[in-house]
């Protein structure tokens, strides 16, 4: 059979050749796809971003299976689009991505349904925002509504920073629509996890834990990123972490989506916070996989993606039982000089290590130019190294690291530091 996986970035690399591991796949396009999709025998690019003639593409070339990788093609409607065609895709309508798409949404359906999360207020008017700000005090969070490539938020630490957030959001429009409406809520302090299940609409599939590493350098410090490493297990999600996090945020979310009459399908992402004393909240929903997350828990899940997929599409996804590598993947995420601010682009990428079964690495930003592989983006390669624990996974990956080479690369090196502690 053929699959389609939309997407370019890290994320849609590892579901691609995951996917493409299966003995049921003849042929996985990627759309648009990147240097890494390119150089696979068994992905093949296709440049169409146009969702009428994706879905023209599909119907055409009579592709059994669409999977959605990024959330702007999901909240613009691919999956009601592909649907409405008869065509078998797997994520999230349009309507059940605003759990992503409006931050309003999320916490106003968070407190309808009694999810655990942040205290906040929603405002369109900056004098009020002010007023709250003042009332509440710093530290405090500053959320754009809509979808701003993960620049929307603002965790202020004093109170200068959180006006002038709410100024660059609601006054000089800095966002745009996006932030046209504002949440502000509570600081909450603790360690975050990223939570990811599987939905057909009624059951419900947990995959791997893993925790990402969201600020540029080591330590946690300097400026907030797509994510610049993740790994997998995430050891503070114990198995009674895990049942509770099930039982006070995944079930009563997708239970919650029903009720309201838009069920969830596709993969949705809880990324929580859980505070000192072992209490979960959560703080954002994604309705897709996460970037870096991915790369990791694919390099570790065992059984056939392209059954599960297509398990969750015809609605049974209670039949399946995932396996995973007992071993922990540590994710290293390779950016561009620049990045994030500005990622420079167009250097010549050398030394990527052949894949192992140790170690893969997943591209991002890249792309080939006459037989050279270039770097095309902010985040451009994540090695992948699987180890019998976090230390080895680290040796493992950055061992794979080292050996590339482009100009003015960053990385952190202390991907899955929260994992050696515990
Ligand atoms: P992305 O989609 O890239 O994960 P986003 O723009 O949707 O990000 P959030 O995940 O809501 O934004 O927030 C980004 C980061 O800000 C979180 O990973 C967390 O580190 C921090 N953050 C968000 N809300 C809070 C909060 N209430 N208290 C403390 N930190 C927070």
């Amino acid at each position: 059979m053929k699959i389609l996986v939309v997407g370019s970035g890290g994320r849609e690399h590892a579901l691609a050749w995951k996917l493409a591991q299966s003995e049921k796949v003849q042929m996985v396009y990627v759309a648009p796809g990147n240097g890494g999709t390119a150089r696979d025998a068994r992905l093949q690019n296709i440049n169409i971003s146009d969702l009428n003639t994706l879905a023209a593409f599909v119907e055409r070339e009579h592709i059994a299976l669409t999977v959605v990788g990024p959330e702007t093609p999901l909240a613009g409607g691919i999956v009601n689009l592909f649907r409405a065609k008869g065509l078998k895709v797997f994520g999230p309508t349009k309507e059940a991505a605003q759990l992503e798409s409006s931050k309003d949404f999320a916490k106003a359906f968070m407190k309808r349904h009694g999810i655990p999360t942040a205290e906040y207020e929603t405002f369109s008017d900056a004098q009020q925002a002010h007023a709250y700000i003042d009332a509440k005090g710093a530290p405090i969070v500053i959320k754009a509504d809509g979808l701003a490539a993960g620049k929307g938020v603002v965790v202020a630490m004093s109170l200068a920073e959180a006006h002038q957030a709410v100024d660059h959001m609601l006054s000089d429009n800095r966002f745009g629509d996006a932030g046209a409406r504002i949440v502000i809520e509570e600081f909450l302090a603790g360690e975050e996890a990223s939570f990811i299940v599987m939905c057909d609409g009624k059951n419900i599939l947990p995959l791997a834990t893993s925790q990402d590493h969201k600020r540029l350098q080591d330590n946690d410090q300097g400026p907030n990123t797509g994510g610049m490493g993740a790994y997998s297990p995430a050891p503070i999600v114990t198995p009674a972490m895990h049942a509770r996090v099930m039982r006070e945020i995944i079930n009563p979310t997708i239970a919650g989506m029903h009720k309201d009459g838009i069920p969830f399908t596709g993969f949705l992402y809880a990324g929580l916070m859980i505070d000192a004393a072992g209490n979960p909240k959560t703080l954002e929903f994604n309705c897709r996989m996460g970037d870096p997350e991915t790369q990791p828990i694919m390099a570790r899940l065992k059984t056939d993606l392209v059954s599960v997929m297509e398990h969750a599409v015809n609605g049974t996804l209670d039949a399946v039982e995932l396996e995973w590598d007992r071993r922990t993947a540590v994710g290293v995420v390779l950016a561009a000089a620049g990045y994030p601010d500005d990622p420079k682009k167009g250097d010549v990428i050398a030394g990527i290590p052949a894949e192992t079964p140790e170690s893969v690495t997943f591209h991002a930003g890249t792309t080939e130019a006459d037989g050279k592989l270039l770097t095309n983006g902010g985040r451009v390669l994540c090695v992948v190294g699987l180890g019998d624990n976090v230390k080895m996974a680290q040796k493992v990956a950055y061992d794979a690291v080292e050996k590339i080479h482009f100009d003015g690369v960053q990385y952190r090196r202390d991907i899955g530091w929260r994992g050696l502690k515990h």
